[in-house]
């Protein structure tokens, strides 16, 4: 990528793009150990299962499996991290570096998912599972301040699609609500599971007043997200990339919005946009071809995100790098999306406004302001003026 600057807009390098705030919706918190960690807690836990036990070769090994196009081997990578963290001390580090990790990247608020009901073969209970998590969370956050970063880390609780415990999982959300837990989320494979099957989880959401997202649209088109949004109420999709099918545009660049389409634009619905993970699992063919870019110019609430940082090899950073490269954005880009995001969280409404104006804007104010010195600098520099 090429650093260069325009009046325009400033083109930011990636070194401009980590120091940016940047504000993450959809990231999987078994999606996104480090491979060290990965190696320490299989040693400690005692799983046997590990492919690699060389903490290098061991990510390479998530990175080619989930780019194999193998659905088994995909979901073999999240039966490896699954399978480490089993105990209250695994929870507590994998949530910990989570937060440590993302502070690091530059982003600044954070909705974390995972399923509680894949955390106790080792014997811990629903419960035991949040607080470890929560707990782990804060720490990071303190450690991230440690070391000049500020982040903040809310929980979403996911319910797996196949299963059958969307409810107590809609009521473990709810209880934890106000200590770390922001949400509630729906994962797992869309096709033969469709979100009304959980409506019941839903209804008492909505009567608590609380908030979800629901993994709609990725493989499994529109249908999916109809049910998402007009049956099971959804603040926001998770993906909803297919949201492409319903938008025609024609050989003169004129742009028809179906129905569907319509609504998700007229009724701000946040789409949790995942660029790389859509390319492993095929949803897209290239960053060019993302929807992405079509959803961003007809001011789709778009949102970038990561999903799966191990199985993807990404960051927050990285999606916008991928996007800056693709589309040529600019910071004023970067922070659309970010204000997109930050719009679209689950916290309180005067929590979002001064995370926007206090951190978001000022951020992105303070990069911008950056380009201006240096075309200040460089104007002195040509013209003599100095001394
Ligand atoms: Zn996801």
């Amino acid at each position: 990528m090429t650093s260069q600057t325009t009046a325009t807009g400033v083109t930011p390098s990636p070194d401009q793009i980590r120091r940016a705030p940047k504000v993450l919706l959809h990231d999987h918190l078994d999606g996104g150990l480090r491979p060290g960690t990965i190696v320490d807690l299989a040693r400690a836990t005692g799983y046997p299962h590990l492919p690699e036990t060389d903490p290098g070769r061991l990510g390479v090994w998530f990175r080619e499996a989930a780019d194999s196009g193998s659905l088994e081997r995909y979901l073999e990578t999240f039966s490896h991290t699954v399978g480490v963290m089993q105990t209250r001390d695994a929870l507590v580090r994998v949530a910990r570096e989570c937060a440590e990790d993302l502070a690091e990247d530059g982003v600044v608020y954070a909705e974390v998912r995972y399923a509680p009901e894949q955390h106790l073969e080792g014997g811990l209970t629903l419960e035991e599972v949040v607080e470890a998590v929560n707990e782990g969370f804060r720490e990071g956050e303190r450690t991230a301040r440690a070391h000049g970063h500020r982040i903040r880390v809310g929980a979403l609780l996911t319910a797996m699609r196949h299963a059958a415990r969307s409810l107590e999982i809609a009521e473990l959300a709810n209880r934890y609500r106000d200590v770390g837990v922001v949400g509630f989320d729906i994962a797992g494979a869309e096709a033969g599971h469709p979100p009304t099957r959980h409506l019941d989880a839903f209804e008492f959401l909505k009567r608590e007043n609380n908030h979800f997202t629901i993994h709609a649209g990725e493989a499994f088109g529109l249908p999916s997200i109809w049910q998402a949004l007009q049956w099971c109420g959804a603040d926001r999709l998770g993906h909803g990339v297919r949201i492409i099918d319903d938008i025609e545009v024609a050989g003169d660049g004129t742009v028809k919005l179906g129905r569907l389409a319509s609504y998700v634009r007229d009724k701000r619905v946040p789409l949790e946009l995942c660029p790389s993970s859509n390319l492993q699992t095929g949803a897209a063919s290239s960053y060019e071809e993302h929807p992405i870019g079509l959803l961003r110019r007809l001011h789709f609430r778009a949102t970038v995100n990561t999903d799966n940082r191990l199985m993807s090899g990404t960051s927050m950073s990285r999606e916008f790098e991928h996007l800056v490269d693709a589309f040529g954005y600019t910071l004023d880009d970067l922070q659309w999306f970010s204000v997109n995001a930050m719009k679209s969280a689950f916290i309180p409404f005067d929590e979002r406004l001064a995370m926007i104006n206090d951190v978001i804007k000022s951020g992105y104010a303070e990069l911008k302001s950056e380009w201006l010195f240096q075309q200040t600098a460089s104007t002195r520099d040509s013209s003599g003026l100095e001394g």
